[in-house]
């Protein structure tokens, strides 16, 4: 699994998709302070662009390298949908 850098670029309301929280939140002085700067995931800014965070994890999502996500909502919803892994589901099926 590959760990890849996600380029969160905020939206015109300053939002982005954080995966610790696993929800939208506004990317300001309170969830820098609160959470990007504890974060092992935090790998700076947004380089490139005006604002934003980037933020590195496994993801097992066919995406680029790195993931430049421009829309927190769809991001979102795309990282609530469950990954199988690559062995797939057998284990889970006979393991219980
Ligand atoms: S660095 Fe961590 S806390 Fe900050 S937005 Fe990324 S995943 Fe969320």
């Amino acid at each position: 699994m590959a760990l890849i850098p996600h380029i969160n670029v905020c939206n015109d309301d300053n939002e982005i998709y954080c995966c610790l929280r696993n929800k939208i939140v506004k990317l300001d002085a309170q969830q820098q302070e609160q959470f990007c700067s504890g974060c092992k995931m935090y790998a700076g800014d947004a380089e490139g662009y005006a604002q934003g965070v980037t933020c590195i994890w496994e993801d097992l999502r066919d995406i680029g390298n790195p993931h430049v996500a421009l829309d927190p909502l769809e991001e979102f919803v795309r990282n609530q949908i469950k990954q199988v892994p690559p062995e797939g589901p057998a284990l889970f099926l006979y393991s219980s």
